[in-house]
């Protein structure tokens, strides 16, 4: 696979620049100790949509290293569940699939 190189670089950044986003959003959920009620419910609203980027990030980040993984191995690119060759045009949007689009389907 001609591409390998340019995918792995992005995934890469990928997992750098999720990286930061999840320093900041502990930074910003950190900062919240208001001591005013009202306040504190709008900031508790917001540390769940918070915690849920972060969570959500973690777990792109996860994906993202089994696929790093995968490169090395020298299996990246083929579904993990039936062996077939994901195709580019699916790799192009998710890069860190592991399922083919059938498989994938099937998974859910
Ligand atoms: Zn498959």
């Amino acid at each position: 696979m001609a591409d390998l190189k340019k995918r792995r670089v992005a995934l890469d950044a990928r997992v750098q620049e999720l990286g930061v986003r999840i320093q900041h959003i502990d930074q910003e959920l950190d900062s919240h100790n208001s001591k005013d009620w009202e306040e504190l419910a709008t900031e508790r609203e917001e540390d769940e949509v918070l915690e849920g980027m972060g969570l959500s990030a973690q777990a792109e980040i996860r994906m993202i290293k089994a696929a790093i993984s995968r490169m090395d191995a020298d299996e990246y690119g083929e579904c993990v569940d039936c062996g077939d060759i994901i195709t580019e045009e699916r790799l192009d949007v998710l890069p860190y699939t592991p399922f083919c689009r059938v498989c994938a389907a099937k998974h859910g």
